[in-house]
């Protein structure tokens, strides 16, 4: 076939017609029933998920087909294994003036079936004619993955929409009604589930005024490998007028947001703070206030030992709306990189994430809850501290040849795993140039990393 025609057929109102009763038909068969009301499958056998589907909108012929069973206008697949039977009724079809797919000859055929990404009301439809199903699959992939599933639920509520406004008689113009929503944060408060959020933005749309766009998202941005961030983080970068980001986000992560997006640096290299931290929260709520869409992208998780909690506290007072996107904590992709599974049934049954850094500058831990033979211990800004605490938790009770682990930059492209025990470990890394940032991970799990390790 040459290249296509993209249609969308009304379902209810087209007659198809399979024939063939096994796998290639099972497919065609369950694509159909999804939205046609007049399926008829004819085959003398048929398959188990076949005979599932019959019913009012899918009748079944269990015998051979015959020239006579096409009328004009009918889709007619052909999807037997026999070449001469397909051959022969893509004739007997056409004469009766039907439309004709033939699964195992695609070259002459007169519809294809596009492969669907479903996000309904929205269906995408991705086709090559039959020229390359490999891409075809391949670019649905994507598109399933890159369209969040929460698109149909966009997709119901913009429906509604619009029936409403046709029956409301209301003045505002429609085309720039639909176009202000769109520039709105409407759309995405959907997609977060805030439907009535939405709807109090149409409201002030209908009414001429114009809703302030300004919202905050608190995104975790992983730990420093792009590939690593959610669906979500990603969306809402690529939505950001004005990004706050620290240190931990990496440049190729900062790559990904909108070149004319304002960046403002809030880092802070451990005591000498960029902005200080009442400064952050209070700027969130400020460029919101200004309608500004306003990213603070922190590295990880942004609950974890990441201060979030503290940033949105003002965002909450101020009624500004805002999100949270969880992140991978440090802990998780280090440990998944390193090949160092936090828990395992002969090593560790429950995992704790400390600091290593406390508020006034100290080490001060719960030393006597740490050492604990069966636990793992992951160590968040613990670099400065690490000869304390290898002593510390020596001193109460673990054994000094307990493995551990100082993974240093993980899960970017120079990621280095250093091992050793607590009673060696802090002589080591004295005599080493360690760069920023480390966790430390401590425990007897760490003694798989030299089977386990991948990278
Ligand atoms: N919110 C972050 C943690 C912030 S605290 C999270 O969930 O990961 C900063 C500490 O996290 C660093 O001192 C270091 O111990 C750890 N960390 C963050 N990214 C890291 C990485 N790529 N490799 C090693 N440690 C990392």
């Amino acid at each position: 076939m040459k290249k296509g025609l993209p249609l969308v057929l009304n379902g209810e109102r087209c007659r198809f017609v399979v024939v063939g009763g096994g796998s290639v038909a099972t497919r065609k068969v369950s694509s159909l029933v999804r939205n046609a009301s007049d399926v008829v499958v004819i085959s003398p056998e048929v398959s188990d998920d076949i005979r599932k589907y019959a019913g009012d909108r899918c009748r079944l012929l269990e015998r051979e087909v015959t020239g006579d069973d096409f009328s004009a206008g009918d889709y007619v697949v052909l999807a037997t294994d026999s070449p001469e039977v397909n051959s022969s009724m893509a004739d007997a079809a056409r004469a009766a003036g039907a439309w004709v797919c033939r699964t195992d000859d695609p070259s002459g055929n007169d519809f294809a079936f596009p492969a669907v990404i479903d996000r309904s009301p929205l269906q995408i439809a991705v086709s090559t004619n039959g020229a390359t199903p490999a891409l075809t699959r391949m670019v649905r992939q994507r598109l399933e993955a890159f369209i969040p599933s929460d698109y149909g639920r966009l997709g119901q509520w913009m429906e509604a929409l619009r029936l409403r406004l046709r029956t409301d008689g209301s003045s505002v113009s429609r085309g720039e009604f639909w176009r202000r929503l769109q520039r709105s944060q409407a759309p995405e408060q959907v997609l977060a589930r805030r439907e009535d959020v939405a709807d109090s933005i149409v409201e002030k749309l209908l009414n001429g005024e114009e809703p302030s766009r300004g919202e905050a998202f608190l995104v975790g941005a992983g730990p420093g490998d792009p590939d690593l961030l959610t669906f979500r983080a990603l969306r809402l970068m690529q939505s950001a007028d004005i990004v706050f980001y620290d240190r931990l986000v990496s440049p190729a992560i900062m790559e990904l947001i909108p070149e004319d997006a304002e960046r403002y640096y809030v880092g802070k290299a451990r005591s000498d703070h960029a902005v200080p931290q009442e400064g952050i929260n209070r700027l969130l709520v400020e460029e919101a206030l200004k309608g500004k869409r306003v990213l603070r992208l922190k590295g990880g998780d942004p609950f974890i030992f990441g201060r979030g909690g503290e940033e949105i506290e003002e965002l909450a007072a101020s009624g500004v709306p805002f999100q949270v996107v969880p992140g991978i904590t440090a802990a998780s992709g280090c440990s998944a990189y390193a090949g160092i599974p936090l828990t395992h049934r002969d090593h560790a049954q429950s995992v704790r994430f400390v600091t290593g850094h406390m508020k006034d500058g100290t080490c001060n831990l719960p030393w006597n809850e740490l050492a604990h033979p069966q636990q793992t211990l992951v160590i968040y800004m613990g670099l400065v501290g690490l000869p304390e605490i290898c002593r510390q938790l020596i001193a109460h009770g673990l054994s000094a040849e307990t493995p551990i682990a100082l993974v240093e930059k993980g899960t970017l492209p120079d990621q280095k795993v250093h091992t050793g025990t607590l009673a060696t470990m802090a002589d080591y890394v004295a005599g080493k140039e360690i760069q920023a940032p480390t966790l430390t991970i401590v425990g007897s799990v760490v003694s798989l990393h030299e089977k386990l390790r991948w990278r």
